[in-house]
């Protein structure tokens, strides 16, 4: 029975563990960073909190005996991703990404794409100020700090500890949303800007179909570069037929 260690924190992460544990064939361990205070447990066997680096997590591959990994944490987990690419190929254990695809502007979008989200901070900084949304996640939410023109709606699941802009507005809440809910939050708040980063999936990608149809700009961060020659997949569905298909 190989052990499949499924790196988490995703919708699709959770979605893997359960067809694993439905699967006699498979036994499976989600692990999960634990930043979230209340964060949505996947099915199964669940660890919480940092291996220690590349080297912590090979250690634990090899202690744990786990036989495949698979790296279905969000895409812009960059750090934990490269330390699964390094600890896969220091242990020999195959490592498999599930990596959900991206958003692409449609007709009627108006992106502004930028690299980072100290990028997206600079675009804001650079037009005369106006209210924002801000969806980048509480780790992100400092580099928008030192912008005095703008009054931001920012929405996370728990209460950022950094520094926040000086006019704000908290909104604790996660999701899934829907347009028309999403329109009736821009339109409510005088949005002018929206800005977000590439995470793509259906769970979150309402706004923008809602900034869309209201004609509202969006700021979007690009996803950071993958570790390269990992074989990727879009979906759990997919994830788990490769799996069965190597078991
Ligand atoms: P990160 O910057 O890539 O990782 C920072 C450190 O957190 C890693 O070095 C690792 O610690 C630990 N870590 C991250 N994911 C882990 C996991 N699934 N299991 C065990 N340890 C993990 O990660 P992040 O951007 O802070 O995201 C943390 C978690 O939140 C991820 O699991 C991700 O799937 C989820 N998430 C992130 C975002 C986002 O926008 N970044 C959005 C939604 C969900 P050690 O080096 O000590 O092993």
């Amino acid at each position: 029975m190989p052990r499949v260690l499924v790196l988490g924190g995703t919708a699709e992460a959770r979605e893997l563990a359960r067809l694993l544990l439905e699967d006699p064939r498979f036994t499976v361990l989600s692990s999960l960073a634990g930043r979230v205070a209340n964060p949505r447990l996947p099915v199964g066997e669940t660890r919480i909190g940092g291996f220690g680096g590349p080297s912590g997590l090979a250690a634990f591959l090899a202690e744990d005996g786990v036989d495949v990994l698979v790296d279905a944490t969000h895409p812009f987990a960059s750090t934990i991703s490269r330390n699964a690419a390094l600890a896969a190929e220091a242990s020999g254990v195959p490592l498999l990404a599930l990596v959900r695809p991206e958003w692409s502007p449609v007709a009627g979008d108006q992106w502004t794409r930028v690299p980072t989200v100290p990028a997206a901070a600079r675009v804001l900084a650079r037009r005369e100020g106006g209210r924002a949304m801000l969806t980048t996640g509480r780790q992100d939410v400092g580099e928008f700090a030192a912008l005095e023109a703008w009054w931001f709606l920012i929405r996370v699941v728990d209460a950022p500890s950094c520094a926040l802009p000086p006019r704000h507005e908290l909104l604790r809440d996660r999701g899934p949303y829907t347009v028309e809910s999403e329109r009736t939050l821009l339109r409510d708040n005088r949005i002018d800007v929206l800005v977000t980063k590439n995470s793509g999936g259906d769970l979150v990608s309402a706004k923008l179909a809602a900034a869309r149809e209201l004609g509202i700009d969006v700021v979007v961060v690009d996803r950071p570069e993958r570790p390269a020659g990992v074989p990727a997949v879009p979906t759990a569905a997919a994830a788990y037929a490769r799996l069965v298909g190597d078991a």
